[in-house]
């Protein structure tokens, strides 16, 4: 049997015939920017996170970039984060001119470690970047408490956990901004890059919907006042989120992007939410059986924090000998990979940084022994026992 990691055909072939007629849907509409799928989509979104904007970008990395440029951080200032994640967390931060700050993670859950956080914090530090990782929330009443004392800004990495709970609130409500990503593989993906930005405050939404679309129009001329501590009145048009036919389009007061979310990923992506916590639930019924037959294995099988409730974007197992029980599973058919082979700090881009090995002593032991198995949702029970068998083997 041949299992992938992920099985992205199978979850086409699942809901085929809603995602072919919205598809051909937007493509004879030709409204193919903006435009109703996209507005309801941050709206069906917005409520489905439980926040008052969701603001669509390109892809998850534009929407940290932007979250972290709305919240004023940029050349000079420091930004904490994790060093056992994927490079786009810090990637943005240097993107935008800051700097990051790594701070070692857990052992158990693989998140930031708040009892590691304060002792990075410096005159220059502006905010904290949680990741919760594999789709297990980061600690974020403690991390919350840290930012408030230090008067820092929070952003939630969350583009692994759509759909997680933290002490059964969601992710997505516990900082200040948090940035989701719609990448295929991700457990809401769409058909080609996507993201969002979410949050309740509504000038960081204006300003992210202002650099979102160059900085232009009605939003840009209210994101330029709200920067600047100007209280006059803006100039508006109807239908003013229309970036086709907006009159206010070529009137430009910040230095922005081009990232929107296509028409067209926005209807795929309202088939799918819809089907995200079946799909959810899914993953941890797989999870759940993983954790009770492996568990009188040598390996190492993923805690979960009793205030948690996960997505389980991975299984992640842990291994004395990875090496040598990923070519044996690669034998008997069943996929893996290795998140994350490299942790940030130790990453050639960063040796400026001037961190050495021995410095994330808990994310450079993880980095050695981690390793995903298939939990995709559309996963069938005897795949799952093949699985299984084939790791015990
Ligand atoms: C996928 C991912 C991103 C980036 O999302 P893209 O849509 O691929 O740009 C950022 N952070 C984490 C933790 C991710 O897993």
């Amino acid at each position: 049997m041949n299992i992938p990691l992920i099985d992205l055909k199978a979850q086409y072939k699942s809901i085929a015939e809603d995602l072919d007629r919205v598809t051909k849907e937007v493509l004879s509409s030709a409204g193919y920017i903006m435009g109703k799928n996209v507005t309801e989509f941050e709206k069906e979104f917005a409520e489905y996170v439980g926040v008052k904007h969701a603001i669509s970008v390109g892809n998850g990395t534009d929407a940290l970039v932007i979250a972290l440029k709305s919240l004023g951080i940029g050349e000079g200032d420091e930004v904490i984060t994790t060093p056992f994640t994927f490079f786009a967390t810090a990637e943005t931060i240097s993107a935008v001119g800051a700097i990051p700050v790594f701070v070692d993670v857990e052992k158990d859950t693989f998140d930031i470690d708040p009892s590691k956080i304060e002792e990075k914090i410096t005159s220059k530090t502006k905010a904290i970047v949680p990741v919760h990782i594999f789709g297990q929330s980061a600690r974020m009443d403690e991390i919350n408490e840290i930012a408030k004392k230090h008067n820092l800004k929070v952003i939630e990495d969350a583009c692994q956990a759509v759909g997680s709970k933290y002490k059964g609130r969601n992710i997505g409500t516990l900082g200040d901004v948090a940035c989701f990503s719609f990448f295929p593989t991700k457990n809401l993906g769409c058909a080609g890059d996507g993201g969002m930005i979410v949050t309740s405050d509504d000038d960081i939404a204006t300003i992210a919907r202002a650099l979102r679309t160059h900085g232009s129009g009605e939003n840009g001329q209210k994101a330029y006042n709200l920067l600047n501590n100007i209280t006059e009145e803006v100039a508006t048009v109807q239908n003013a989120d229309d970036t086709v036919y907006n009159p206010l389009k070529y009137y430009n007061y910040l230095i922005g992007y081009n990232t929107r979310l296509d028409a067209i990923q926005a209807a795929i992506l309202r088939v799918k939410l819809p089907h995200l916590d079946r799909w959810n639930a899914r993953r941890r019924e797989i999870a759940k059986i993983y954790d009770e037959k492996l568990k009188d294995t040598n390996l190492v099988t993923p805690v979960i924090k009793e205030e948690n409730e996960p997505v389980y974007h991975m299984y992640i197992l842990q291994s004395e000998d990875r090496e040598a029980m990923l070519s044996k599973l690669k034998e008997k058919g069943v996929a893996t990979g290795v998140y994350y082979p490299v942790p940030l700090h130790l990453q050639k881009v960063y040796k400026n940084l001037g961190y050495k090995e021995g410095d994330m002593p808990v994310a450079e032991y993880l980095s050695h022994r981690t390793f995903a198995i298939p939990v995709y949702p559309e996963l069938t029970d005897e795949q799952v026992d093949y699985i299984v068998d084939a790791i015990k083997k």
